[in-house]
């Protein structure tokens, strides 16, 4: 058995999931996946912090977003693990799910749109410019892209890509 850094985090009382620990709440105090905490975002960003688990970075750094983030680099979410940005491609309602809860997601202060293409971007650093309305995390060209996309509504993997070469085609 294998322990995840997930483990350690507290577990939404109607699903069951791990609530990732830079998630925020709505207004009537739900966990909401789909909402970043701008504290939590700060804290990853100034001590390199994982969004996901709240634990420390190591050497590869992960980022989750649409086509227009792979390309440029540019993300909201803050940095992850790479087997925690892997396993919110799995298990995060907002990802995993697609479109279906978009109308849930929508009632956040910083709700995010749900891209119809996922990609985890690895690479090694990045640097953090707060306020950018295109994602304050400016990630370091990719070492590796992977594309994920939905196949009847579950998020599969659809193999690498080159970082020139997202979004040709896609969307
Ligand atoms: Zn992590």
């Amino acid at each position: 058995m294998t322990v995840k850094r997930t483990d350690s985090l507290p577990c939404d009382d109607r699903t069951g999931l791990p609530i990732p620990w830079s998630a925020g709440a709505l207004a009537n105090g739900r966990p909401a996946f789909s909402v970043l905490d701008p504290e939590k975002v700060l804290a990853a960003a100034t001590k390199g912090l994982c969004g996901v688990c709240g634990q420390k970075l190591e050497y590869w750094i992960a980022f989750l977003g649409g086509p227009m983030s792979a390309r440029s680099g540019q993300f909201v979410d803050p940095p992850m693990h790479v087997e925690c940005a892997a396993q919110s491609l799995e298990l995060c309602p907002h990802i995993a799910a697609g479109s279906d809860v978009k109308a849930v997601s929508s009632n956040g202060p910083r709700a995010k749109r749900t891209p119809t293409d996922w990609f985890l971007y690895v690479c090694r650093a990045f640097v953090f410019n707060e306020g950018d309305p295109g994602g304050a995390f400016h990630a370091k060209p990719a070492k590796r892209i992977e594309r994920y996309t939905y196949v009847n509504g579950v998020l599969r993997p659809a193999g690498k890509v080159e970082q020139s070469a997202v979004g040709a085609g896609m969307n």
